[in-house]
């Protein structure tokens, strides 16, 4: 279903979640830069990926900022850091959208809530959710892509396997890594 012919033309948009896909899972915030670590393999997975899709948006859940654990200016600096060691390694991400509030709010913009999709859509006006993947590592995720007719791709974890059955329902594919979307994409 995904491959190199199917993506390229860059008309495809790759949505990411950033903790547990981007940067290994902590037990509380990720609230300052010493606290952010790459999972192995993810640069030069993204760096693949920039090649074949036009638009690669980052969308994160952050309601350490709504429990006032952690400002606005921290979470920025985190990204600007991490934007810096993406591009570094030759990746590209055209956006990052985060969601401060708490999550008994449901807010519009927080996953499993489509707002942040319809925000990249608000800025950037050829994306297409059709022509949309997004990978993520909880079931609000794969909720948060079907909900706007995107493909889901989940990657496994110990964590979330309490809500497989519903994980399933709304995945398209599963993954171990980042890196194996690459694969996928370049197999026919
Ligand atoms: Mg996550």
């Amino acid at each position: 279903m995904i491959n190199k012919d199917y993506i390229e033309g860059k008309d495809w948009t790759l949505f990411l979640d950033r903790d547990g896909t981007i940067n290994k899972r902590v037990e509380d915030y990720v609230t300052t830069w010493d606290r952010f670590t790459f999972i192995e393999g993810v640069l030069e997975a993204i760096s693949a990926c920039s090649s074949f899709f036009g638009k690669i948006i980052i969308v994160t859940n952050q309601q350490g900022i709504g429990k006032e654990l952690m400002t606005h200016d921290q979470v920025n600096d985190i990204h600007e850091k991490m934007l810096e060691v993406i591009e570094y390694y030759g990746g590209r991400i055209d956006a990052i959208y985060y969601e401060p509030s708490l999550a008994i709010y449901e807010a519009f913009g927080r996953k499993p809530n489509p707002g942040m999709a319809y925000f990249a859509k608000r800025d950037f006006p050829s994306i297409q959710f059709k022509k949309s993947i997004m990978v993520g590592d909880t079931l609000s995720d794969m909720q948060f892509g079907k909900a706007v007719g995107m493909k889901t791709c989940w990657i496994k974890n110990k964590w979330e396997m309490k809500n497989y059955d519903s994980i399933s329902e709304f995945t398209d594919y599963e993954i171990e890594h980042l890196k194996e979307l690459v694969l996928k994409i370049k197999s026919v």
